[in-house]
């Protein structure tokens, strides 16, 4: 297939032709790990996007009739060349990303798993059918596609996000514009590549480049039906009011800030093991990383933070290359230089910094944006490194006296993505999963990312719009229902009749 590196400018792709637009400008691509510019992005505005829409409006009627067997086959051939090409997309998103090998691998899987999902379209489409509703009267529902849609995609999961988005729609006979991150984008046009060569017809799915003009058009297009959005709240919020004020089915999943209870029956090495992982992996650059451990009870949380220290000191940190790195650097200089601003102002707020990250330095690395991992106990609910989401290696401790104090934390914070407990006691875990107001629930499970035939999204701010991203839900986002109410009229086999229809 062909690595995209070394390339200078990414550029979009419309109706299966890499276009530099009308050239409104270009951005900078970074390798995270080194702070070096290695590339540039095409900025495109509203003029790609005309170009695209027209592009998807053109093909999609066309696959929207193709028999969903046919689409599904694409899908097939998709899986096989994602498989087969794993290790290379895995290496994309790690260069412009930064984080390590195996977690991009796993980003890979978790793709794949929606794409395994999206093979069996014909049976999630298979319409319902209800005989003789009135005399001689059938009723049928089927699901149609929207038309055209558009994908916008955040930075932190350049391969996993716009797959799960696409590959749905796609499977449901939509055309797709897919707007991704401007800081990580070579991924998307890879992903296109790979769909194109699994045979999907050009102008299905376009990929546009850009930032907020982009996205400011794709909200107000008329000829765009539905929007998926996947980033942080203050712009989900912002694509979903706007998107939905011009008549637009929106989803757009926001920020997040996930709680892990840890109560004092717990097994802590197991704890600390699994916050290690959900708090720092990817560096924390995930919206379902563990950013919050609430043991409850002073001795567990004294004997917690006693087994995170040493753990957290210990990260080995370092660039995609390096196979033994557990994490690597986080995205721009302003998110590095954000995450230390967030760590000083706990500590102001008098937090106490156990472990910190801050002016962390990676020996010949010394340009990249690293951040160390960082520990903070003695986090209450009113500070600001609380309140916000860090969105980087950062593990706060709030000591929580209770268990029901600790869920009345998670329930009262303004996101709601994720979850977990870690306990033996099924009573406290099942009173937990009901009473807690979160999309996504662990029971001693730091990451409850659903598979693919369940759905993926959060409650309160971390979400809006009715429906999460893949499984049933995407089905249902991704098309329209109808139901066709049929009756044939007495006539060659019976005269003709002439009272007027009813169904009685
Ligand atoms: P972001 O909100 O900065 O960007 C997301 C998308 O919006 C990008 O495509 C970007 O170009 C576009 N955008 C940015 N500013 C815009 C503006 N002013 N107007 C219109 N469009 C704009 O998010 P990010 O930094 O790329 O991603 C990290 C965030 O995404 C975190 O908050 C994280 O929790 C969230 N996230 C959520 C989920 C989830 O499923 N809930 C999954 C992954 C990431």
């Amino acid at each position: 297939m062909g690595s995209l590196y070394p390339m200078s400018t990414v550029q979009h792709i419309i109706a299966g032709t890499e276009t530099a637009g009308s050239g409104t400008g270009l951005g900078p691509i970074f390798n995270p790990a080194t702070g070096e510019k290695i590339g540039d992005v095409t900025m495109g505005g509203g003029a790609e996007i005309e170009a695209a829409v027209a592009a998807a409006k053109a093909a999609q009627p066309a696959w929207g009739d193709t028999s969903p067997a046919k689409r599904a086959r694409v899908m097939f051939a998709l899986r096989a060349l994602m498989v087969e090409h794993a290790d290379e997309i895995a290496r994309t998103i790690s260069v412009e990303h930064g984080k390590v090998h195996d977690d991009a691998l796993g980003e890979v899987q978790r793709a794949l798993e929606v794409v395994d999902y999206a093979c069996g379209i014909p049976e999630l489409l298979k319409g319902q059918f209800s005989r003789n509703v009135g005399p001689g009267i059938d009723s049928a529902d089927e699901r149609q596609p929207l038309g055209v849609v558009s994908a916008i995609t955040p930075f932190n999961f350049p391969v996993m996000v716009p797959v799960w988005m696409i590959s749905m729609a796609i499977a449901c006979g939509n055309a797709v514009i897919l707007k991704p991150s401007e800081r990580d984008p070579s991924s998307a046009n890879l992903i296109h590549k790979l769909f194109a060569e699994a045979g999907l017809p050009d102008g299905i799915l376009n990929v546009v480049h850009g930032g907020k003009d982009a996205v400011d058009t794709i909200l107000d297009h008329q000829d765009i039906a539905g929007i998926s959005f996947v980033g942080s709240t203050a712009i989900a919020e912002y694509v979903y009011k706007r998107g939905t004020a011009g008549g637009k089915r929106v989803q757009a999943l926001g920020g997040a800030k996930n709680h892990m209870i840890v109560l004092p029956d717990a097994d802590l090495d197991q704890a600390a093991d699994a916050l290690m992982g959900a708090g720092f992996g990817s560096a924390g650059e995930r919206c379902m990383a563990v950013s919050v451990a609430v043991p409850v009870g002073q001795d567990t949380a004294d004997a917690l933070v006693e087994k995170l220290a040493p753990r957290v000191a210990a990260l080995k940190i370092g660039p995609a290359t390096d196979a033994d790195a557990e994490m690597g650097p986080v995205i721009t200089a302003a998110a590095k230089e954000r995450i230390e601003g967030l760590i000083s102002e706990g500590e102001r707020e008098g937090a106490e910094v156990v472990v910190d990250g801050r002016g962390f330095s990676l020996q010949g690395y010394e340009g990249g944006y690293w951040v160390g991992g960082t520990l903070i106990d003695k986090v209450t609910p009113e500070m600001t490194v609380y309140r916000e989401e860090i969105f980087g290696p950062v593990l706060s401790v709030v000591r929580a006296t209770a268990y029901d104090e600790a869920l009345k934390m998670v329930n009262d914070h303004e996101y709601g993505n994720g979850t977990a407990i870690f306990t033996r006691d099924g009573d406290a875990a099942r009173d937990f999963a009901n009473r807690v107001q979160a999309g996504m629930v662990g029971i001693n499970v730091p990451i409850p990312v659903p598979v693919a035939h369940h759905s993926f999204g959060g409650w309160k701010r971390s979400i809006f719009g009715a429906h999460g991203m893949y499984g049933h839900e995407a089905v249902h986002f991704y098309t329209k229902l109808k139901t066709v109410t049929t009756r044939w009229p007495t006539g060659i086999r019976s005269g003709a009749q002439f009272n007027f229809p009813s169904l009685d």
